[in-house]
């Protein structure tokens, strides 16, 4: 049986971890890079190695941020009362570009999903606790995705946050 070149089984072992890519898909991209110029390629993968290096989560709320703590988060002019809490980084530019919340945001890096095996622990909760302890914050926004996971996602929160006293919505 004849295998593909070591190099290339490498990369297309890559790609296959990636999310939503099986085998076939692995195999276009690969000979897609292989076909592409040499500063194409380069260019994809210096992509990959910046967002590790000059990216990392915001250390208050885990939003993206290229500093130990977001841009949002350095913003005195927001309202630090108001948290709105959502499953990924990706949730707070969809709901920043409507302009709609004033306040700060908590991202749980994920949702609940017991299919894969994902629980509570998995997710930034106990930083959100954390978050809670010292009063600043009076208002909760659960803005979790509408699809099963984040709404047992955010049952879970009202039911840990109920107690609490604030006022969620
Ligand atoms: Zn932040």
């Amino acid at each position: 049986m004849t295998t593909y070149a070591r190099p290339l089984l490498r990369l297309l072992e890559a790609l296959e971890k990636l999310p939503g890519v099986g085998p076939r898909s692995a195999e276009r991209m690969a000979f897609y890079i292989l076909r592409a110029s040499r500063e194409e390629a380069r260019q994809l993968s210096q992509a990959v190695a910046d967002v590790k290096d000059h990216l990392r989560f915001c250390e208050i709320c885990f939003n993206l941020s290229e500093a130990e703590r977001c841009q949002i988060c350095q913003d005195a002019s927001r309202d630090p009362s108001i948290l709105c809490i959502v499953e990924e980084p990706k949730d707070v530019l969809a709901i920043e570009k409507t302009g709609a919340h004033r306040g700060l945001y908590h991202v749980l890096l994920g949702a609940i999903a017991p299919l894969d095996g994902i629980g509570p622990e998995r997710l930034k909760i106990d930083e959100l606790l954390h978050r809670l302890s010292d009063g600043t914050i009076q208002e909760i926004i659960i803005a979790t995705d509408a699809d099963k996971d984040g709404e047992m996602t955010a049952a879970h929160l009202s039911k840990l946050l109920r107690p609490l006293g604030l006022k969620i919505t």
